[in-house]
């Protein structure tokens, strides 16, 4: 049998205690990195296993030897580095291939980063769009971008901790600034934190203290979203920043009321404000 086996996002105490039983019993452990886990089988007490690599670039290979084994009744498991395997990690085809040939598939379910995020995120989890890692650059990043805008359901989104930045910027240049957001860093470890705001606030909040660890982010979907994702007018922006800076506020109070109606970042309208 092939058994998909879900491992901890960062807390050991996670593991469940079938997991451990499928690992403890497996002939064959299928991994993505054989260091990381050896040092979980290592946590866990387990030794003696035959760990080979399964990644993107050997996978077509290795699920030809995930036949063979499986062909002469060897227990084959995959696992990923941590989580669950296949979402956005790898093992689909492994999947997909095991089945077609007629094994039977089975899965012991561990945690995994989006769903932890989309419970803690306070956003409505009853319709989800899961986006996985967007493009890294370019324009098939800012195609997906355009696309997350028209999303009816609750977006939940990986990225890279050095790019989380650069991501509330673009959503908040896609006219999503206004959107209710959680963006949940380091789940299930000790500095698990989740910021809850709007992405503009998100963004102003990044800029002062730049984020690290890793991210899920996720965001309030189209019908969520009183303002549909359309940007206001900017003749009427123009109109509603003469008529606050005429009633004598503080610049600090417009730039406020300007990003609650508008989604842009807040610091940004300030400096425009105040050059
Ligand atoms: N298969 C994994 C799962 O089930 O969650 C996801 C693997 S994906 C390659 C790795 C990404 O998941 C990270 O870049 C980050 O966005 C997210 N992630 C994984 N662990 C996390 C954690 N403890 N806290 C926040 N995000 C996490």
């Amino acid at each position: 049998m092939l058994y998909l086996v879900g491992t901890p996002i960062g807390n050991m105490g996670d593991i469940s205690p079938r997991a451990v039983e499928v690992l403890s019993s497996a002939d064959v452990i299928l991994c993505e990195d054989t260091r990381v886990t050896g040092l979980l089988l290592s946590d866990l007490g387990i030794s003696g296993k035959k760990l080979i690599s399964y990644h993107e670039h050997n996978k077509a290979s290795r699920a030809d030897m995930a036949l063979d084994l499986l062909g002469q009744d060897i227990n084959v498991v995959q696992v990923s580095d941590a989580g669950m395997p296949v979402i956005s990690d790898p093992g689909e085809d492994l999947v997909r291939i095991a089945a077609d040939a007629g094994f039977e598939v089975t899965c012991i379910p561990g945690p995994t980063a989006a769903m932890t995020a989309a419970a803690l995120s306070g956003i409505d989890a009853r319709y989800i769009h899961f986006e996985g890692f967007l493009p890294s650059t370019g324009a098939a990043r800012k195609d997906r971008i355009d696309k997350l805008c028209g999303i009816e359901d609750t977006i939940v989104l990986y990225e890279a901790p050095h790019r989380i930045q650069k991501l509330c910027e673009e959503l908040c240049d896609a006219g999503l600034g206004g959107r209710k957001a959680a963006f949940c860093r380091e789940l299930t470890k000790k500095f698990e934190e989740v910021v809850r705001a709007t992405v503009a606030e998100v963004k102003d909040h990044f800029d002062q203290k730049p984020p690290k660890g890793e991210f899920v982010v996720v965001i309030e979907g189209a019908s969520g979203d009183r303002s549909d994702g359309t940007v206001m007018d900017l003749g009427k922006e123009e109109e509603l920043k003469d008529f606050l800076l005429s009633q004598d506020l503080p610049v600090k109070s417009v730039a406020k009321a300007l990003s609650i109606v508008t989604g842009r970042s807040k610091n940004d309208i300030y400096k425009d404000l105040i050059q």
